[in-house]
């Protein structure tokens, strides 16, 4: 029997199928279970002596995984469009999670940075958060008196709509 490339779809999924090449994964399996305790030295000894470069790989796996679970949380909250939803402006570098009704600072301490993310991914979204840009960030804060550390001083915030309507800050 001649077969063409197009033929092999038709060919049961074990034809061809390597035997020896299934025999040497095993056995490198096996190899490896034997000196797995090898191994880990070895790669322990290597993050010892490179702890430089291991830093760098560790500091840039973390900031990926920062900029992904960012992603995430931005996406959600600003319902798939990653824009301020009282200016539109939708440069991710410069945009932030929003407390609606304030307590950002108090949520903030209590994560700590970044694990906020996090937190939130863990707890399902949950709602009272806004995407804003740094710049109405700092407006809001401004217009409400949320700034840190000054206890008692928050006032009922601005709703989405409020601050939509607010093309012009006056001050
Ligand atoms: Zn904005």
């Amino acid at each position: 029997m001649t077969l063409f490339n197009s033929d092999i779809s038709l060919l049961p999924a074990s034809f061809g199928h390597d035997i020896a090449e299934e025999e040497r994964k095993r056995k490198h399996r096996e190899y490896y279970e034997a000196h797995k305790e090898q191994y880990k030295a070895t790669n322990e000894r290597w993050r010892l002596s490179h702890s430089l470069e291991w830093k760098a790989i560790e500091s840039k796996r973390n900031k990926k995984r920062y900029r992904e679970y960012q992603r995430r949380v931005f996406f959600h909250y600003s319902n798939g469009t990653m824009r301020c939803v009282s200016c539109g402006f939708d440069d991710i570098r410069a945009l932030s999670i929003d407390h609606i009704n304030g307590g950002g600072e108090e949520e903030r301490r209590k994560h700590g940075g970044s694990h906020e993310y996090l937190w939130l991914i863990n707890h399902k979204f949950p709602s009272g958060i806004q995407i804003l840009c740094m710049n109405c960030q700092f407006i809001k804060r401004h217009e409400e008196n949320e700034f840190p550390n000054q206890n008692g001083m928050n006032k009922l915030l601005l709703t989405p709509k409020q601050l939509k309507s607010r093309q012009t800050i006056n001050f």
